[in-house]
């Protein structure tokens, strides 16, 4: 994480969980949060309407969580857009400080051209957590939801942070979420097709557009004599798409190497790795064994030298020629 992601923001969005007021302001008091590593800070400002203090905007935050865990724009054009965003900012300094503000901004910008604020009108507005807690179908008197839906606009920061890094780990968490949802559909769709069978039967019925007359399809069971309704079995129409799906989101036994042929081939494999294991092993032992004959031979000849140094005849010699 680059330096400059830890500077502190010295322009700073803030609400008002007491009345609600929205407002950007400098920071009055900014505490340490070294439990939040990609931005250890946090801000407080008194609110302009009610007076209590308050803290920044929860939404902006979580943007600026989003954004802090990147390294900043590797590629050039990353760079450029960056440098776009910053025009006006004349010292590196201020444009330092102005970086995230103005990427926000950007952010913003582009999701409302997909998203606006339309609190309670999008599918996810009941669950959201901003909806009427800052995102407000009826805003408080003199206050303005953002103009973008906030939950979007966290999820156009982390792709264009992650496109901007190259680095799709940072997406990692929604392409689970993702995930989770479309394997809770498919629990969903074999729980209702286990629930009414495979095979549905309904009754056959016809129509006759001559005289305009509809039934149902009957016939008369000779040993009886009892009339009975011809019906027409289908398959449950929801196998089909849950196949699709399956098939479409490489969930088969095949794509997680479950089929009994990938089971042997694996068999094999592993068969073929414990062998070269063995090897090793042999190998291994082999080669220790050479050592240990090499560090004998070593101490051999070791203890032959002690024994010619030590020799009397040798030694005379030795101190005759004053060595
Ligand atoms: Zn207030
Ligand atoms: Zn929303």
């Amino acid at each position: 994480m680059g330096k400059a992601r830890a500077d502190k923001l010295h322009q700073v969005k803030f609400y008002c969980r007491l009345c609600g007021h929205k407002f950007e302001a400098e920071p009055e008091r900014i505490e340490e949060s070294p439990d939040e590593p990609w931005h250890p800070w946090r801000y407080f400002a008194a609110c302009g309407q009610c007076g209590e203090e308050s803290e920044q905007a929860y939404w902006e935050r979580n943007l600026l969580k989003a954004w802090a865990r990147a390294t900043g724009p590797q590629t050039d054009e990353g760079k450029a857009a960056t440098a776009a965003n910053l025009e006006g900012h004349p010292t590196p300094e201020e444009a330092k400080r102005t970086r995230f503000n103005a990427m926000t901004h950007g952010v913003y910008a582009r999701t409302a051209t997909y998203f606006p604020a339309k609190p309670g009108k999008y599918p996810h507005c009941q669950t959201c957590e901003y909806f009427n807690n800052g995102c407000d179908e009826d805003p408080p008197p003199g206050q303005r939801n953002p103009p973008a839906c906030m939950k979007r606009a966290e999820l156009f920061m982390k792709h264009q942070v992650a496109f901007e890094t190259k680095d799709p780990g940072l997406l990692l968490n929604i392409r689970s979420d993702v995930q989770a949802a479309l394997q809770a559909i498919v629990d969903d769709m074999i729980l209702a097709i286990t629930a009414s069978g495979v095979e549905l039967r309904s009754p056959e019925w016809y129509f006759n557009p001559q005289t305009g007359e509809a039934g149902i399809v009957e016939y008369t069971d000779w040993e009886t004599g009892e009339r009975r309704t011809v019906h027409k079995i289908t398959a449950h129409p929801l196998i089909k798409p849950l196949v699709e799906l399956i098939q479409k989101n490489n969930l088969t036994l095949a794509d997680m190497g479950m089929t009994p042929k990938v089971q042997e081939e694996q068999d094999l494999v592993r068969g073929t790795l414990e062998q070269r294991e063995n090897d090793r092993q042999a190998a291994e032992s082999y080669r220790s064994r050479q050592t240990q004959l090499l560090e004998d031979l070593r101490g051999q000849i070791q203890r032959s030298q002690a024994r010619v140094e030590r020799d009397p005849v040798l030694i005379e010699h030795q101190q005759n020629e004053g060595g």
